[in-house]
């Protein structure tokens, strides 16, 4: 009985103080963002689906499932918080057209629907949710990728402390510019980040990403730092 009671507030209470650490007036002057016109739209993605997996972690977690989870938890969130998002897609699905019939061919087909959907929304603010891996299983911490659209390093920046303060103080990585590789960051034309929370090669990390606690601390963390940029 007394674990129970403990772990039941032990959560709420971390949350909270992430939040707040994310809200609360800072002494630091305040950094320059250019606001879209009307009230900004946050588009959430949810990295790979369907066929598509993504990573595969050492557990034998899919990143997919993982990037669902994380994108349906700040959903969840932004509603609660009465800020509009949209999420690109709330299953295990591919967005490719009917008509894709090879692997490549879906593959490319869902990105460009992405990205359509991104550019067609007004003010939209994308952030994509992803999970890490390397060769290397002792690389760990999650670290946040910005696109060359004005806008998204400041999101980027807010994001990576948000993520730093909400699931380990001593993750040292900084925000880094998405290689050119990584087609739907480099096609849209609105501000936006992708998130790769951790990495699914670290056996210790990978036990994390899969708990409801570590997941609602993600996105609880991607969405104070939204909220830090666009309404504070
Ligand atoms: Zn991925």
């Amino acid at each position: 009985m007394r674990r129970t009671i403990r772990r039941f507030w032990v959560l709420p209470l971390a949350l909270a103080v992430v939040y707040g650490a994310l809200l609360w007036p800072k002494t630091a002057a305040p950094v320059s963002v250019t606001l879209p016109e009307g009230p900004p739209v946050l588009i959430i993605d949810a990295g790979h689906g369907g066929e598509d997996g993504g990573a595969v972690s050492v557990s034998g977690q899919v990143e997919s499932s993982i990037n669902l989870s994380v994108a349906l938890r700040l959903d969840a969130l932004m509603g609660f918080v009465g800020v509009t998002s949209v999420l690109l897609r709330d299953s295990d699905t591919s967005l490719h057209d009917a008509d894709a019939s090879t692997v490549a061919e879906k593959k490319k087909s869902d990105l460009q629907n992405r990205v359509a959907q991104v550019n067609a929304t007004e003010n939209a603010v994308l952030i994509s949710i992803h999970q890490n891996t390397y060769t290397d299983s002792g690389n760990h911490g999650a670290q946040v990728f910005y696109a060359d659209e004005a806008g998204s390093f400041v999101l980027a920046q807010t994001a990576q402390e948000a993520l730093r303060l909400a699931l380990d103080p001593a993750n040292a990585r900084k925000p880094a510019k998405i290689p050119d590789s990584v087609y739907l960051m480099k096609h849209v034309t609105r501000p936006a980040i992708l998130a790769e929370c951790g990495f699914l090669s670290n056996p210790a990390e990978d036990k994390l990403l899969g708990t409801d606690a570590y997941q609602i601390k993600i996105s609880l963390a991607l969405a104070a730092a939204y909220w830090d940029v666009y309404y504070r």
